[in-house]
């Protein structure tokens, strides 16, 4: 019995770490976990809208930094669905904020065990979109956010080509 103490305290040690290292956050269409402040901060400034979009963000109460990135990642979804003239029913995505392509390369590798040098990608099966925030654009964050959209609108996915196409057209419009 007194064995077991340390052993349990051990364990806890152990998962500690892995159980506050995600903070998420919550908005209307999207949900985003991040590891720390400073990656949220650095989401926040790479995340540039344009002169309509912005505005239309600011239309949102913003208090904190993470106010004002659920404002901008759901305006961007906003846009996204009014430039595909989709707008699926309970559309929320989880959007993993990671440091670096490094990163985003390591999580791929290990969901689909093959390599790829993307700087963000879509997980289908997840409904989640992991970024590079060292590669993160407004562009970028949009076309991934057009693959949630397509992939929520049709009952049966459409091919692969389509999908990417209607992806480029999002990223391509996303400050018209
Ligand atoms: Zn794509």
């Amino acid at each position: 019995m007194s064995r077991l103490v340390p052993l349990i305290t051990l364990c806890c040690l152990l998962l500690l770490p892995f159980a506050t290292r995600a903070t998420e956050i919550k908005g209307r269409y999207v949900t985003i976990v991040y590891g720390d402040n400073e990656l949220l901060d650095d989401f926040n400034d790479e995340l540039e809208l344009g002169r309509k979009l912005d505005g239309l963000a600011r239309k949102r109460p913003i208090v904190t930094v993470a106010d004002e990135v659920l404002a901008k990642v759901d305006t961007v979804v906003e846009k996204a669905e009014t430039i595909l003239e989709m707008f699926p029913d309970q559309l929320h995505i989880r959007v993993v904020l990671l440091a670096a392509q490094e990163d985003v390369a390591r999580v791929f590798q290990e969901k689909y065990s093959r390599s790829a040098d993307h700087i963000a990608f879509y997980s289908l099966s997840e409904d989640t979109i992991y970024l590079s925030i060292d590669d993160v654009n407004l562009e970028v964050l949009a076309h991934e956010i057009g693959h949630a959209i397509v992939d929520h609108y049709f009952d049966v996915r459409p091919p692969y080509n389509i999908h990417e196409l209607m992806a480029q057209f999002v990223e391509k419009r996303i400050n018209d």
